[in-house]
């Protein structure tokens, strides 16, 4: 069957279309700037050239018109009518409390979605239009929604509850949910299959890294702690999120620089993190690691910080888990950055870890980079997150 994931934002769409027996990726793009002059997207089949077109998409519907339209288009369209494609699997940021799972589409699944926006209000309300304009252009081709929470709804209350008063949590729902759940489901499972373990019988942390990062503990194939929060502005320093913070940092700022709630939390998702620490040197990595073989101070200071507070997670999720079989990185820092990995390895010797330098070296494959006779295992796993909605979508429909 061929699946059509969809990945939507306020103003962007990423697509692909899987084919699901042979799990391939068939064509993938994105749309730019919907809503906005200027907008354009970008086609590629796979194995052919990457195609960007400028034109005009005032709204969503368009947008989606427009990836129908290409995958469907007699020379570089990749199905040859669009009833060959069998199901739709969307991204949902947040699903709450309601969605422990992935569920198929129908008017009850899209209101209880519209519930849960108060929680994202930047990505659910996106996502929600996607998903009513693609019913709107296939009303017959059954529809999935997978929940960047679902994974972590098996935490237990010990790890999701906050510190303060409980009527916030009655009252408002406000506790831990974790994000990238696709991505963390994804990589412990293919740990395992990777390793020929089972993994009901392997302890996992995943070290979820890329602009946005995130960590969790997998024990016997259910997360019992992430380090995002209620917000993905949680944990771990990320690009431009700081990630964890004294809360009273907020009111001291806003004393000293006269900032409201809105200026704070603009400074603290969009100018803190590698970005904020490196004095605006970069939010990507392959210029703050530049800088760190150039000797620059900012550059070793903002590296640095990064992987301590990683190493740090690690060890808070060896004590959670009572013990740690095997330790994975992902997505864009995880997968290609072997100074990060070295970096948060090194804070590693009392787990027996050690790496294998060449191995650590590699790229874009499924890898051990620990030693034979490392006591834990450390492996790269390249994260795969449309592939895992399509497997989603199939097993639903
Ligand atoms: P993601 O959010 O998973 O797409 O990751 C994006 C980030 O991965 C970028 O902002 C970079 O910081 C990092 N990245 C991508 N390629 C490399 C590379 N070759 N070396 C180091 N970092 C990389």
């Amino acid at each position: 069957m061929k699946i059509l994931v969809i990945n939507c934002g306020s103003s962007s769409l990423k697509f692909q279309l899987i084919d699901s027996d042979t799990e391939k990726c068939l064509a993938k793009g994105l749309c730019e700037r919907i809503g906005i002059e200027g907008s354009m997207i970008t086609y590629a089949p796979e194995g052919g050239e990457k195609k960007k077109t400028e034109t005009p998409m005032p709204d969503h519907t368009e947008a989606i018109r427009l990836v129908l339209e290409a995958l469907a288009d007699p020379e570089t369209g990749v199905v040859k009518s669009l009833d060959e494609i069998g199901a739709v699997g969307h991204r949902v940021v947040h699903g709450g409390e309601k969605f422990a799972e992935s569920v198929l589409i129908d008017d009850e699944v899209l209101k209880a979605v519209e519930e849960c926006n108060d929680l994202a209000p930047l990505h659910n309300p996106a996502n929600l239009i996607g998903i009513n304009a693609c019913r709107r252009l296939m009303p017959d081709t059954p529809m999935v929604a997978v929940f960047d929470t679902a994974f972590h709804q098996t935490m237990p209350q010990e790890a999701y509850l906050y510190g303060p008063p409980y009527e916030y949590y009655k009252n408002y729902k406000i506790r831990r949910y974790g994000f990238h759940g696709t991505s963390h489901s994804y990589v412990s499972k293919r740990a395992a299959e990777v390793l020929g373990k089972r993994y009901e019988d392997l302890k996992v942390i995943v070290c979820h890294l890329g602009n946005g990062a995130s960590i969790s503990a997998v024990k016997n194939g259910r997360c019992v702690d992430t380090s995002m929060g209620l917000t993905p502005l949680e944990g771990l320093i990320m690009g431009t999120r700081s990630g964890d913070i004294d809360p009273a940092i907020i009111e001291f700022i806003a004393h000293k620089e006269g900032k409201d709630i809105d200026g704070i939390m603009e400074m603290l998702n969009k100018k803190s993190g590698v970005l904020g620490l490196s004095e605006n040197l970069s939010s990507d990595f392959r210029d703050l690691e530049d800088s760190y073989n150039k000797g620059e101070e900012r550059g070793i200071r903002t590296i640095q910080t990064f992987c301590y507070r990683v190493a740090k997670y690690i060890g808070s999720y060896v004590a959670a888990m009572n013990g740690v079989d095997v330790i994975c990185f992902t997505a864009g820092v995880g997968e290609n950055a072997p100074l990060v990995r070295n970096t948060v390895c090194g804070y590693l010797g009392y787990l027996g870890v050690t790496l294998d330098q060449e191995a650590n070296h590699k790229r874009g494959e499924d890898i051990v980079i620990s030693t034979p006779d490392s006591k834990t295992t450390v492996m790269v796993i390249p994260t795969n997150e449309e592939l895992a909605i399509a497997r989603e979508t199939v097993r639903l429909v």
